[in-house]
């Protein structure tokens, strides 16, 4: 199999392994007084220190929580006094919650941009002290968001500012202090880590309510044992991804694969192109052969592909963030995402570009 689906999971890093291995092999409460519970400690919080260094912040702004759901639902219900602005194309993770808690919705453009302009004009309507969640990077189409720009226009209004950086790790360098944010999400598992770790990265004077509530662990702002061999895997993940070593020569990989479909495959297009995109992720639509068709034929050919993210008990519904970009719900119903990373060969993407060439040519879409 060809595995082109890093925005959905990648695989573990054998290097995060190793380190998991150790710490899991041992007990490891860190809370305990004794000896093996000191050692569960240290391992702790030099992974909380890996984590914290690689994006720009003290050890002590760094919580970890169990997914980068939870560290967004954490920040949605953190502070119930203020209206919430959420982007929409965000993740489920923030949309839905958003949604059910009343929020408000930022249009964003046919590219997948939100503007600053609309985000100034919704705070100023609200008249008082908002939170805002904007995404860093689109897990179905890449594009990266101006944060420092959104987020220097929230601090005017005195609002709150949460970034979702989940699918920015290891793909493009981003530290708190350039993004100028109060809150970032964060997870293990996109970029070679284990899944089942994330952190929420938080200025530490912020008054957040807690949303687990019953040990002190973790400043006493999230409860539960922590998960010392996940935590050691998260730091080795998050050190590993500074260097994003792979990008360079997967990005121009990935935009040769966009030209060559939109050459050989009558009406293809890329979702968001001409933005600023992640190096690994293209949206392609193909008119006229929904998602499920091209799966099909994928699977049987030995490619992981995606059909974006909204994909319910088997179903696959015309995607959110497509339709919030302004495409037509039939041309949505039709996009594929194809992410790759870190241990992705250029090969493997051109392989793909042969056999989605070979679908067009089945079902009379070739270019000619
Ligand atoms: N945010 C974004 C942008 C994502 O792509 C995902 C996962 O797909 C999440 C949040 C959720 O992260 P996790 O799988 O760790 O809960």
């Amino acid at each position: 199999m060809i595995y082109l689906d890093y925005n959905a999971t990648a695989p573990m890093r054998p290097e995060v392994w190793d380190a998991m291995r150790e710490a899991m092999l041992v007990p490891s409460n860190p809370s305990s007084m004794h000896a093996v519970g000191r050692k569960a400690r240290q391992r702790l919080e030099a992974a909380r220190e890996t984590v914290a260094h690689a994006v720009g912040v003290w050890p002590n702004e760094v919580l970890f929580t169990a997914s980068g759901t939870e560290a967004n639902n954490t920040v949605l219900r953190g502070f119930p006094d203020r209206p919430l602005l959420v982007g929409a194309t965000e993740h489920p993770s923030i949309l839905k919650l958003a949604l059910k808690l009343g929020g408000d919705v930022l249009p964003v453009d046919g590219q997948g941009f939100i503007d600053s302009g609309i985000l100034e004009s919704k705070l100023k309507a609200l008249g008082r002290p908002a939170l805002v969640s904007v995404m860093l990077a689109n897990n179905e189409t890449g594009i990266i968001q101006p944060i420092a720009r959104l987020s220097q226009a929230a601090r005017q209004y005195e609002a709150l500012f949460h970034t979702d950086a989940v699918q920015a790790v290891g793909k493009i360098p981003f530290d708190m202090g350039t993004l100028q944010v109060d809150m970032m999400s964060l997870s293990a598992h996109k970029s070679g880590g284990p899944v089942g770790i994330g952190a929420l990265v938080l200025r530490n004077d912020l008054p957040i309510k807690p949303f687990l509530v019953g040990g002190g662990q973790e400043r006493s702002q999230r409860a539960g044992t922590e998960a010392v061999g996940l935590a050691a895997g998260f730091a080795k993940a998050m050190e590993m991804a500074q260097t994003r070593e792979w990008t360079a020569s997967i990005e121009s990989e990935m935009r040769s694969l966009e030209n060559n479909i939109k050459q050989n495959v009558v009406g293809a297009e890329v979702a968001g192109e001409g933005g600023i995109r992640l190096p690994n992720t293209s949206c392609l639509l193909i008119p006229g052969v929904v998602s499920e068709t091209q799966l099909m034929h994928f699977d049987l050919e030995g490619f992981c592909v995606s059909a974006g993210s909204a994909c319910s008990s088997g179903r696959i519904e015309p995607s959110p963030v497509l339709r919030a970009m302004g495409i037509a719900e039939a041309q949505a119903a039709c996009a594929i995402r194809v992410s790759a990373g870190w241990n992705t060969k250029p090969e493997e993407i051109r392989a793909f570009g042969e056999s989605w060439v070979k679908l067009a040519q089945r079902l009379g879409k070739q270019a000619v």
